[in-house]
């Protein structure tokens, strides 16, 4: 089999959920895939135990955080939680711009200003994938199980939850969440029909 990379369009897909909705599952399933590259996020807020910085995200003060939204670093950012969270145009525009795929994780609000970017290669480059639960009570039964946030912390998070749940129509994809197996080969399978859109391809196979 010929395992060459035939040459593409990058695509910038983003994967989006609200609290509880299982995203972490999926993230840490997808991170053994080899086949694109994972951004990471910068954010103010404090490490979770077993987090580490430059891997689960850039952890970085408010200070910091500021300088590079003044120095133009984000592709967007957003408050989420009272802290801020932002994609670094460095994380994700060269690889998409030579062919390769990046998965952003992030909220509703940063999704909607990529969707709004003025960067036409980054419209076309977006896929964005909404994973959702098939009610919200599912939510509230996975979130108050979890255990690491206080009951303060659960509260704000299912508020925002609720919010974030208005915007799924916006999202070219609604995955339901299901089991961790299922949500993985979902989001997979969406991975591969996106990369066989004839757009996206740059050879001609009759030329
Ligand atoms: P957590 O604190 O649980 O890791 O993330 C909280 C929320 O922030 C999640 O919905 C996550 O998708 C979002 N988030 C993480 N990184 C970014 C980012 O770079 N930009 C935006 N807009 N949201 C982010």
């Amino acid at each position: 089999m010929n395992l060459k990379k035939l040459p593409r369009h990058g695509i910038l897909f983003i994967l989006s959920a609200p609290s509880g909705a299982g995203k972490s599952t999926l993230r840490a399933g997808l991170q053994c895939d080899q086949d694109f590259a994972y951004s990471v996020s910068c954010t103010t807020r404090a490490p979770r135990p077993g987090e580490a910085d430059g891997v689960d995200y850039h952890f970085i003060s408010r200070e910091e955080f500021e300088r590079r939204i003044a120095a133009g670093e984000f592709l967007e950012y957003a408050q989420v939680h009272n802290n801020y969270y932002g994609t670094l145009k460095s994380e994700v525009l060269d690889v998409v711009r030579s062919g390769g795929d990046v998965l952003v994780d992030i909220d509703t609000q940063g999704a909607a200003k990529i969707r709004a970017s003025s960067d036409a290669e980054i419209r076309a480059a977006l896929v964005d994938v909404f994973l959702m639960p098939e009610h919200m009570d599912v939510l509230r039964a996975r979130l108050a199980k979890r255990g690491t946030e206080t009951p303060e912390q659960i509260a704000l998070r299912l508020h925002n939850a609720e919010i974030e749940m208005r915007d799924w129509r916006l999202y070219q994809y609604a995955l339901v969440t299901t089991t961790p197996e299922e949500d993985l080969a979902g989001f997979r399978a969406i991975m591969r029909s996106e990369r066989s859109r004839s757009s996206r391809l740059l050879f001609n196979p009759i030329a």
